[in-house]
């Protein structure tokens, strides 16, 4: 091991990191150091994500590796930067965003042969910063760790975190609060925002680099497809897939993200960015968690909408790739597109149907989920222990369901026409929902 050493200087550590954005990618950041700070303490360290990640989970604790985690040293080798992207916030254009408070140390390949970030976010203010003063601080970086750490464990794509430090240092928000530096995992951080801006400042060339990284990094199969124009629109086509299912897995959880702004939007289908998200508790479509989001765009019903308009803003950007045709190239996008409210409602419906203990695959139990929301949402019922407490009903007892409504005769009616459609198991039916009805 080295000698750990202030502002930014590397350590040895036995860990390879590797940086095929810095080599593929140069338009896209800005070689940049983490801001040294005055103390660290270590407040969360992930040994299952380091365990996956094929780093050795007893040797993160060491003084070495908390530097790193600080900012306080950089990985021998590490070549970190800070990330250039655009992004429509709440609707409106910001030509030039990027990491203001983040970096990225490298890639880490895991034993399985799966790339994945590793990225500082509260590390210091950067050439991306503005008015920001680049720092973060300790409850929120351990809310994002939580969240993070609780949508894997739901089975949804996320970014994880590895480690939340404190950093000694006072932070101003509205009141001083204790600073933290948060180191973050992702399969990329590739953005919508990353297409937008590559868009913007690099042209063509740049869009074409992104989308064969992107495909490289993502979905390698697709790099034999010679035809450059055909392999950015099976790209477009692998995001919009996934974007469907991401935003049809938040909505069965009762997840409602918040801040769903392009530069927030990943390409990877990761959820990505744990701000003033929430887990709702009354079932409701217009329950908004941001509280500048005024106009409620960002509102739980509104998510599937929101991120269809967002793989739109993908689709203009990558424009220039799909044909040299304006014309041509916005029908090719337009019917991709199209198929996002399908791919989405095919998946919530399935998985809607396996809560409700109904047959994923059969439409018939359609009518019955969309009119329990419908009484949920009427009668005020948390979302979360209703259907949880389904599974007993199944098993013959609805004490607890029943418990939850206001016009119990309500339920009972919309009980009988479930009940009817279960099938004669109801005790492997109500484990089954038990395994994806979370407490
Ligand atoms: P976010 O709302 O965290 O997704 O960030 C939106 C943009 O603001 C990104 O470009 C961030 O890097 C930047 N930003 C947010 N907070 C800070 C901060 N404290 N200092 C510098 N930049 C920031
Ligand atoms: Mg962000």
């Amino acid at each position: 091991m080295g000698v750990v050493s202030l502002s930014g200087m590397p350590v040895a550590l036995e860990l390879a990191l590797e940086s095929t954005f810095v080599d593929d990618l140069e338009g896209l950041y800005e070689h940049w150091h983490p801001a040294p700070v005055p103390n660290s303490e270590l407040l969360a360290l992930n040994t299952d994500l380091a365990q996956s990640l094929g780093l050795d989970p007893q040797t993160l604790a060491d003084p070495e590796w908390r530097a790193v985690f600080a900012g306080n040293a950089v990985p021998e080798h590490a070549r970190p930067v800070a990330q250039a992207y655009a992004g429509h916030q709440f609707g409106g254009y910001s030509p030039r965003l990027g990491d203001g408070r983040a970096l990225l140390l490298g890639e880490i390949v895991d034993p399985d042969g799966n790339r994945h970030d590793l990225h500082l976010k509260g590390s210091g203010r950067t050439p991306f910063a503005r008015g920001g003063d680049g720092k973060a601080s300790v409850g929120p970086m351990l809310r994002e760790y939580v969240i993070g750490e609780a949508m894997h464990a739901l089975g949804i794509p996320t970014t994880r975190m590895l480690a939340v430090v404190a950093t000694g240092e006072p932070v101003a928000r509205e009141t001083m609060l204790p600073g933290a530096v948060l180191t973050r995992e992702a399969s990329s951080h590739l953005r919508v925002g990353t297409f937008q801006y590559a868009a913007a400042n690099g042209g063509r060339e740049l869009l074409q680099r992104l989308t064969d990284h992107a495909v490289a990094r993502h979905h390698p199969d697709l790099a034999e497809i010679d035809d450059p124009a055909e392999r950015a629109l099976a790209l477009f086509d692998r995001v919009v897939a996934t974007k469907a299912e991401l935003v049809a897995r938040w909505m069965i959880v009762g997840f409602v993200h918040g801040v769903m702004n392009t530069d927030n939007t990943t390409i990877s289908g990761q959820t990505i960015d744990y701000g003033p998200c929430a887990f709702m508790e009354t079932y409701d479509p217009a329950a908004v968690f941001s509280s500048i989001d005024h106009g409620g765009r960002y509102a739980s019903g509104n998510q599937p909408a929101i991120m269809a308009w967002n793989l739109a803003r993908l689709a203009e950007a990558m424009l220039a790739l799909f044909d040299d045709d304006a014309d041509r190239a916005v029908e090719r996008a337009t019917k991709v597109l199209a198929t996002f409210p399908e791919r989405f409602q095919a998946t919530w419906n399935e998985l809607m149907r396996a809560k409700l203990g109904l047959d994923p695959h059969a439409e018939s139990g359609d009518a019955v989920v969309a009119d329990l929301l419908t009484l949920m949402t009427d009668q005020r019922v948390d979302y979360t222990s209703c259907l949880r407490s389904l599974s007993s009903a199944a098993r013959g007892d609805a004490t607890a369901t029943r418990s939850l409504f206001a016009d119990t005769d309500a339920f009972d009616a919309w009980s009988d026409r479930w009940l009817a459609l279960l099938g004669d198991d109801r005790a492997a039916i109500a484990d089954a929902m038990d395994r994806v009805n979370p407490v």
